[in-house]
């Protein structure tokens, strides 16, 4: 896969002696966690995996160098039951997902290491993350955290019911993939549908909400698209990677700097 991780923040670019002279310490380890599973009939499988490395690789580009802060190999197959039934989803199970990390976690602790950041970027994935953060925390005793897509930076130019309901192949991941690999996206093929309206707020949501409905894909979107990627610019994707690895870059220093107030 495709990586814009700079080559001294790969982790498993690094030797075991070189492992091994880091200060376990302060070293902040990221594992991504992404998915193989399809989007529409325009973006490729891997997008979601695709992106993580994108914004990962774009943030930890912007971080001092003498900040120790590397990224592991990634977890590319995640919890996409929604999308099974679509030609190419890969997907693991919930308890698969949650297992390999938990041996991750192990593994990490083994190597004496202490802070991990779980690094998401497939809503499918994301309860799941939230759960072995806290496990990961509480068995290992790893100071865990989490940080899911673009860590709540700000797309300008989105229109507020794509911001809310471009949930899936929409407008924000055709621009970032136009940005990333444009020889990927086939700008040919846009096919546009919304699982919910801002303007109807009366109507259940897909998530997100006190009241939610469970959805598959393959209910309600035929396409396997949820939003629209017509909008979508390479322009603005070049603008959005910069506020996403911007907001990256500062959750990633915030998680460096953190410490628990009574236990390390
Ligand atoms: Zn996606």
């Amino acid at each position: 896969m495709k990586t814009w991780v700079p080559d001294a923040r790969n982790f498993a670019y690094l030797s075991w002696k070189q492992v091994d002279a880091l200060n376990r310490d302060e070293t902040l380890l990221v594992l991504p966690t992404a998915a193989v599973e399809q989007h529409g009939h325009h973006l490729p499988l891997a997008t979601d995996t695709l992106l993580n490395n994108f914004m990962l690789g774009k943030g930890l580009a912007l971080l001092p160098v003498e900040m120790p802060v590397y990224a592991l190999p990634p977890i590319c197959y995640g919890k996409s039951n929604e999308h099974i039934g679509f030609p190419g989803t890969l997907s693991v199970s919930a308890t698969t997902f949650m297992a390999v990390i938990r041996d991750l976690g192990s593994s990490l602790a083994a190597s004496g290491f202490k802070k991990l950041v779980l690094f998401n970027t497939h809503g499918g994935n994301a309860a799941l993350v939230d759960v072995m953060a806290r496990d990961l925390r509480a068995e290992f005793g790893l100071r865990t955290f989490t940080l899911f897509g673009a860590g709540g930076a700000v797309f300008e130019g989105l229109n507020p019911q794509e911001a809310a309901y471009g949930f899936h192949a929409g407008e924000v991941e055709t621009a970032l993939l136009l940005s990333a690999t444009p020889e990927l996206v086939h700008t040919d093929q846009y096919t546009v549908n919304y699982i919910a309206d801002v303007n109807k707020p009366e109507l259940l949501k897909p998530e997100f909400s006190s009241a939610n409905f469970a959805w598959l894909t393959r209910d309600i979107a035929e396409s396997g698209v949820m939003g629209d990627p017509n909008p979508a610019t390479a322009e603005n994707g070049d603008k959005w990677i910069e506020a996403a690895a911007k907001r990256v870059a500062e959750a990633l220093t915030a998680m460096y700097h953190y410490e628990n107030r009574f236990r390390p």
